[in-house]
């Protein structure tokens, strides 16, 4: 399978094959992650703790806390509210399963709401109406990197004392009425996979306004290993420590760091890149019948664009999603599936009964949403190709 697919990624890259996401990588970057080497110390350290207090102050955070992924954050987070047999956490179906995957895994209930048709974020008015008695807390995902309407979701959860997580995967650097995502609310987990904003190879980062939250992440990424614990009984010496909890090992390497440091110095940038992208195809796909352009909601936001996600028309495009992605790839170009219904996979349909219907936006959604290329070291030139591509493919003259 690893073998197969890496036959394929170098073909691809051999025959000049667009993809759909690619990280820009720069040499300073690359030297550090060489310095990083040299010096001996690879694993957790100084270069952490650097990319920890440049993630707390880009994000204006007490907290910003490391972690080797996004889904070992948003499990950490969860894991942390103690969740009891028949607890339920309401989740978006339109998000990667690991979303739902780690409510299933701190020993939670996924429950689903739809979502909003215009902008692919879970709905409020659906949250609201998916709350029981057992619900402890709700993960919005700020869809393709524009933010969840936060201020009436916060109001809701306050109401309903229950705990936010947000999968801000896809949004670090985008904003929320002036303030950026990670300043404020409960607690937010954001992705450096290589397709997301920034990334450090694999990686994550959880921030939060909540010390017990911070507290319980910082233990359980690392053996649940407190030196604090064994230092408040007198003893010193850096090699001992005490264990306060069956911990996991979902520490960040000072090698990705290195990496990560240097992606954040240029976040902004690429942003930008991304958004005149974005506005391009914006101004180039206007009008066309075949496809549904994002669109945005009314209230102050700054977008991250991670993706630039269209859906297909499939009655005036004559074709499917999938047949589309196809088409593309003949053309050389990826197109990207993100994402399909969670509720419909078959751990979801067989272990709690969800099945077709049950959450009609998100599955038509899923059935035709993609994302065209988009990153920022894409030229001019190789969006004019995607622009061309789809007029062929969708016999438009
Ligand atoms: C990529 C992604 C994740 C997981 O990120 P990893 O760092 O790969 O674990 C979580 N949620 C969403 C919405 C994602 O797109």
């Amino acid at each position: 399978m690893t073998q197969a697919l890496l036959k394929e990624t170098s073909q691809m890259i051999e025959n000049d094959f667009l993809p759909f996401a690619r990280p820009w990588i720069s040499e300073e970057a690359i030297a550090e992650v060489v310095d990083c080497l040299r010096s001996g110390w690879v694993t957790t350290g100084p270069r952490v703790q650097k990319l920890e207090e440049m993630l707390a102050s880009y994000c204006k955070t007490p907290h910003a806390l490391t972690v080797s992924s996004a889904t070992a954050g948003l499990f950490l987070a969860l894991k942390s509210l103690n969740l009891q047999p028949d607890d339920e956490v309401i989740t978006t179906p339109m998000t990667f399963v690991c979303t739902a995957n780690v409510i299933v895994q701190a020993g939670g209930k996924p429950i689903f709401a739809d979502i909003d048709e215009k902008t692919y974020n879970i709905s409020i008015a659906e949250i609201e109406k998916a709350i029981t008695s057992r619900t402890r807390a709700i993960i919005p995902v700020h869809f393709d990197g524009l933010p969840v309407d936060l201020d009436p979701l916060y109001v809701l959860a306050q109401k309903h004392n229950l705990r936010v997580i947000e999968d801000a995967a896809h949004a670090i650097g985008a904003s929320y009425k002036r303030r950026s995502i990670g300043s404020f609310g409960d607690t937010q987990v954001f992705s450096f996979h290589p397709n997301k904003n920034m990334t450090t190879g694999e990686g994550g980062c959880v921030t939060t306004q909540d010390e017990n939250m911070a507290r319980s992440i910082v233990l359980n990424r690392f053996h649940g290993i407190d030196r604090v614990a064994w230092n408040r009984y007198g003893k010193s010496g850096s090699q001992h420590y005490d264990v306060v909890e069956p911990g996991y090992k979902f520490n960040m390497m000072d090698i990705q760091a290195a990496l990560g440091i240097h992606q954040l110095k240029s976040l902004d940038a690429f942003i930008e890149r991304r958004t005149e992208l974005a506005k391009r195809y914006d101004e180039a796909l206007e009008g066309w019948d075949q496809i549904f352009l994002p669109q945005r909601p009314c209230y102050d936001h700054k977008h991250a664009w991670h993706q630039f996600a269209i859906r297909i028309n499939p009655e005036k495009a004559k074709m499917s999603r999938d047949d589309f992605i196809e088409e593309m790839k003949k053309h050389n170009i990826g197109a990207g599936l993100q994402f399909s219904a969670v509720h419909l996979y078959e751990f979801y349909k067989k272990t709690y009964g969800y099945k077709e219907g049950d959450f009609p936006v998100s599955e038509k959604v899923g059935q035709t949403i993609v994302s065209l290329p988009l990153f920022p070291s894409m030229s001019e030139n190789d969006q004019e190709r995607v622009i061309r591509t789809m007029q062929k493919i969708f016999g438009r003259s």
